[in-house]
């Protein structure tokens, strides 16, 4: 087996700890270039593996190659993310402790298909029966499923994920897969009102349109063309290259079917994505001699009323109308046309968020393992990256701040990981410098006094609460933090690069200035009661599931939306940190979805984002290579006449020989209890250019 040092020269080193000038992020991106001009998308730092979206098929995940990864060492192979799927696997089963995979990158850099990638290495090596094809079936079944309601086109993939998901696969004593659990995490339901130029909604309302019997579609009251739906055409994308809705669509049926949804599930399903769009159409218009909102066209809210079998007219009335509740009565009041607007729109993303959450619930169920016997785990974190627009928002502030927790975790596990195996190897341990980025997260999500509390604070308070009072309690409470800017605590200098409307944060990945506009209504997510009792009445048996009865009836106010993640967070952290992770840093090569083009910059700025410099360093400035001593003994006793052609002893005794002939200096590496420890590349270089001479 050839050892993955050998190839250093035109396709660079296959692991970033062997490049000499580490400390240089032109280095790093050089030989991040080279490899991926040879097709070799994945490199190793230390046991990360980064990998760089080729944006065309390789053939390199064909069975033969899955079966040349099984039980393989690590370093003997090139990169790859089998191998880190085989390591953690046979972790998990060697020394039977629960494993997590995190996969990290931003929109479009192949999150998703390396998570697909590793499901399906799993399933294709662990042991077959029936039960277990039944599991593996499921598995990689929910996949096109939570694609469809979970993905959409967006300037940056036409396949984005628009949520964050994690699932574990549960393992028996031998191996085999036996159910499976997701998790997901902040759909972004604004998508579903809404869509950018250029992107379209989630994908399951074309593949319906284009994929439906005609008959369905009559039944539906719907026409095939996107077009005509308001939440379908405000993007001006609705048909794409790249995307075959109407295969695309058979897939959804095929895994509605393996998932055990029923017929009856299934008929319910369309008939709410059906409304959704119906409720897209939904127009008002002022009273005459008032101000109220009238449907302008009360068609769509009879067909809407009969999809989802509401009670007598109670959808128009809530639609039109909200109850409020003064010294114990009850009183009707009209909404004006921007709030029936804002509370169609709000009823359109509570119903399908909603709804997705209770997909993630359906599979689950399918999922879950019958013989709930002890299992192992394996979990798979596949979760939107960092992320810097134009114009930063809520939805961004939630998704740095998850970058940010996850950062953290790395950077403890990380370093414990490195610090153990120093202490398992008896090697003493010296402390490496790096930036913890806890200030950051305590910045945003300490209590009382972190940016959320804050913010759920004014959401909270009576009066006339405003983004900029928000913003204005920021400054005051915040303004000296460190890692927060705001116009009104700037220094002259930064006065100018920042709006009143806006504050910054300083993240570990750099900076992103959030425009305020709409943060406390999102946080808030307000959908009016009488919406919520018009759903709860429903016949439709998933909304009615969807909207309990008994939410109605608490007197608690419902935590806010970003409350509600960051209790999410904590509790993925929990699952997260009681496992051993493995990483795979995901980069996009550019802009354009292109194969075999590289953008420097671009590249530049996500090696950034992603720590990969810092994480590179910490490696280095432990020991950059470590191998166990019959592995190093083996490619290298030619070297040494005492140890060649065999040395008889204890590989450890046959390494010390070895190195001492070779005149290695005593700092330059140590010997632990199994494993050869070497400090500098090129030290190795020199035996390897030596074995490569000789
Ligand atoms: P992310 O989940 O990070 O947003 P995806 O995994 O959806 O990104 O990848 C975006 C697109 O890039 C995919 O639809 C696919 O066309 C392409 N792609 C990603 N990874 C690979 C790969 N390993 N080989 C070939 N194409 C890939
Ligand atoms: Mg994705």
């Amino acid at each position: 087996m050839e050892d993955h040092l050998h190839k250093r020269d035109h396709t660079g080193v296959q692991d970033f700890v062997l490049l000499e000038d580490y400390k240089n992020p032109d280095a790093f991106i050089e030989n991040l270039r080279k490899r991926f001009q040879e097709d070799l998308i994945y490199t190793y730092i230390g046991p990360v593996l980064v990998s760089v979206n080729p944006y065309h098929e390789l053939d390199i995940y064909n069975s033969d190659i899955i079966n040349s990864y099984k039980n393989v060492n690590f370093y003997e192979l090139p990169p790859h993310v089998f191998a880190i799927a085989d390591a953690s696997y046979r972790s998990m089963r060697g020394e039977n402790r629960d494993q997590c995979i995190l996969i990290s990158g931003e929109s479009g850099a192949g999150k998703t298909e390396a998570s697909k990638k590793i499901l399906h290495y799993i399933a294709a090596s662990s042991t077959h029966s029936k039960d277990v094809e039944r599991v593996k079936d499921r598995l990689l079944e929910s996949n096109p499923l939570l694609e469809a309601f979970g993905n959409a086109k967006t300037t940056r993939n036409d396949n984005s994920s628009r949520f964050g998901k994690y699932m574990d696969i549960q393992f028996d004593y031998k191996g085999a897969p036996v159910g499976g659990h997701i998790l997901n995490y902040l759909l972004e339901k604004s998508r579903v009102i809404h869509q950018a130029n250029g992107e379209r909604n989630f994908h399951i309302f074309y593949q319906m349109l284009i994929g439906s019997t005609p008959i369905n579609l009559k039944n539906l009251k719907l026409t095939s063309d996107p077009d005509k739906y308001f939440y379908l055409n405000q993007g001006d994308s609705s048909t794409l290259q790249t995307m075959d809705d109407q295969a695309n669509w058979r897939a959804v049926q095929h895994s509605l079917d393996v998932l055990d949804f029923t017929q009856q599930e299934q008929k319910a399903l369309f008939a709410i994505v059906a409304s959704v769009l119906h409720l897209g159409n939904i127009d008002f218009e002022s009273e005459e001699t008032t101000d109220h909102a009238k449907v302008t066209s009360a068609t769509n809210v009879d067909i809407i009323s009969e999809l989802l079998g509401c009670k007598d007219d109670s959808l128009l009335s809530a639609l039109q109308n909200r109850t409020i509740e003064a010294k114990g009565e009850k009183l009707k009041s009209p909404l004006t046309v921007d709030q029936a607007l804002y509370a169609r729109d709000a009823l359109a993303k509570g119903i399908y968020d909603r709804l997705f959450s209770w997909i993630v619930h359906k599979i689950n169920d399918s999922l879950s393992n019958r013989a709930r016997s002890k299992c192992s785990l394996m979990g798979l974190l596949d979760i939107y990256g960092f992320e810097i627009f134009q114009v930063n928002c809520f939805e961004q502030f939630c998704i740095n701040y998850c970058n940010e927790k996850l950062q953290q975790l790395f950077i403890e596990l990380t370093l414990k990981s490195e610090q153990e195996e120093y202490q398992r190897e008896g090697i003493q341990w010296e402390p490496v410098q790096y930036f913890n980025n806890k200030i950051i997260c305590d910045l945003i999500e300490s209590k009382p006094l972190g940016i959320v509390s804050v913010m759920d604070e004014e959401c909270l308070r009576p009066g006339d609460t405003t983004d900029q009072t928000f913003l204005d309690k920021l400054s005051e409470i915040i303004g000296k933090h460190p890692h927060f800017i705001c116009h009104s605590v700037a220094d002259n200098t930064t006065r100018k690069t920042i709006q009143r409307d806006e504050f910054r944060l300083l993240h570990y990945a750099g900076d992103v200035t959030y425009n305020i506009k709409g943060f406390l209504d999102k946080n808030n997510d307000l959908l009016f009661r009488d919406l919520k009792e018009a759903m709860s009445e429903t016949s439709n048996l998933i909304t009615s599931q969807c909207f309990p009865k008994e939410e109605l009836m608490s007197k608690k106010r419902p935590d806010t939306a970003a409350t509600q993640f960051k209790n999410s967070l904590a509790q993925l952290m929990v699952i997260l940190m009681s496992k051993e992770p493995s990483y795979v840093r995901c980069i996009k090569p550019n802009d354009y979805k292109r194969a075999r083009h590289f953008d420097e910059k671009i590249v530049n700025h996500q090696v950034k984002y992603l720590g990969l410099m810092e994480n590179l360093r910490v490696r280095r400035a432990g020991f950059a290579y470590r191998r166990p001593y019959e592995v190093f003994l083996k490619r290298y006793k030619s070297l040494c006449p005492a140890t060649w052609p065999n040395y008889p002893g204890d590989p450890k005794v046959g390494v010390q020989t070895l190195v001492s002939y070779l005149q290695y200096e005593e700092n330059d590496y140590r010997m632990g209890k199994t494993k050869l420890f070497i400090r500098f590349p090129r030290v190795l270089f020199a035996t390897e250019d030596a074995f490569q001479h000789r």
